[in-house]
């Protein structure tokens, strides 16, 4: 195996527990778009919904899809817009849609499809969903047309971001959606959700809705920063392919940005940008080998990049021998601006296997080959 994911289930499923604990009474959707931010979708919602888990938002409807075709069957709610197809497919899926335009609820209405509708409201993220103003008669044409809408929501632009400016912008979002959800008129509205992970770990005092959608921080994370009390989850991980001590100053890999000293000792390991590791990363970030922070120099390429071993170790190194790539606190370490949690793991790549770890053991490994 040249790389892989290990993703621990049981503080995963610790990390729920402490969602729950800040989210009241809400109903928890938890949010696995994208393969569930990395993780593989099939395994881990299997995984949920052994434990109760029983309602998951999901970006598109192939994303839904997959879930189905591997027998499960809890409640979903498509995020994404969908175009007509999609709402014809995702209904006869059994999922709920958002609906973000009125066309889409006529075509709803012509084709007498009977749909769960969440009626998405943009209250300030500048996206998808109905202005305000426009959110009443689109529930009015519901109530005529007798589609039914099980939920109203809308999304959070700031709530992982540490400024007052942002306090301010993320409270105003809140308290708009807040009034929406006392109007009388929708009472009978099952559904009303705003709350993301930064939310949820931030505004845990200032909840409204009865219902929250977690992503990131189900995997201990907010941003780039660890979640005080959550657990890690993953460990993206790779091997050393080679390994070479240099007799002069050797200059490392495409363009030549990094050099090593004679006598210094670099290694080659066997992940590169298409298996998840940024090439913006490249001389900005450090990987553990025997549990020593090695800096990787040099850009990282498509299928390899080099680290330089420190003296403590270079001696011990051998072909073969785990590296591990990225953690939470790997994460938080790496100096480079742009670094955002949530697209590194969607960006970790097909290759990288994935081992599901239950009590300390490997449980499953779903690789990207089958095995005969
Ligand atoms: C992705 C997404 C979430 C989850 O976001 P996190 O920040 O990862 O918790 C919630 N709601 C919507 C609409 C999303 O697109």
């Amino acid at each position: 195996m040249r790389a892989w994911m290990e993703i621990d289930m049981d503080n995963l499923q610790y990390n729920i527990e402490k969602i729950k604990e800040l989210s009241g009474n809400s109903e928890i959707i938890c949010v696995v778009k994208a393969n569930c931010y990395g993780m593989g979708a099939v395994e881990v919602v299997k995984e949920m919904v052994s434990h109760g888990i029983n309602f998951f938002g999901i970006a598109s409807f192939e994303e839904g899809l997959e879930l189905r075709q591997n027998n499960i069957n809890a409640e979903m709610l498509v995020l994404g817009s969908l175009f007509d197809d999609e709402i014809e497919g995702s209904i006869k899926e059994g999922f709920h849609v958002s609906i973000n335009t009125i066309e889409q609820l006529e075509f709803i209405k012509e084709n007498k499809l009977d749909a769960k509708v969440h009626l998405k409201v943009d209250t300030g993220m500048g996206r998808i969903g109905f202005v305000e103003e426009d959110l009443e008669s689109a529930y009015d044409y519901c109530q005529k047309n007798n589609i039914q809408v099980t939920g109203i929501y809308s999304h959070l632009s700031d709530a992982d971001i540490d400024t007052k400016d942002s306090y301010n912008y993320t409270i105003n979002q809140i308290n708009k959606f807040s009034k929406i959800e006392q109007m009388e008129k929708y009472k009978n509205v099952r559904h009303f959700h705003i709350f993301n992970s930064g939310a949820i770990v931030r505004y845990s005092d200032e909840i409204v809705g009865n219902a929250v959608r977690p992503g990131l921080c189900m995997y201990g994370m907010l941003g780039n920063e660890r979640i005080n009390g959550f657990k890690s989850v993953f460990a993206m991980k790779g091997r050393v392919i080679y390994k070479r001590t240099v007799h002069e100053k050797t200059p490392i890999s495409y363009s030549r940005t990094a050099s090593i000293e004679a006598g210094e000792t670099f290694a080659t390991i066997s992940v590169g940008y298409a298996d998840g590791l940024k090439r913006e990363f490249s001389n900005n970030m450090y990987v553990l080998v025997h549990g020593e922070k090695c800096p990787i120099i040099g850009n990282i390429c498509m299928d390899m990049s080099i680290i330089k071993l420190p003296l403590s170790i270079y001696s011990k190194v051998k072909i073969g021998d785990e590296v591990t790539i990225y953690t939470d606190d790997i994460i938080k370490d790496i100096k480079c601006a742009s670094t955002c949690s949530w697209e590194i793991l969607t960006g970790i790549g097909r290759r990288v296997y994935r081992i599901y770890k239950k009590n300390g053991k490997n449980y499953k490994t779903v690789r990207w080959i089958s095995e005969n």
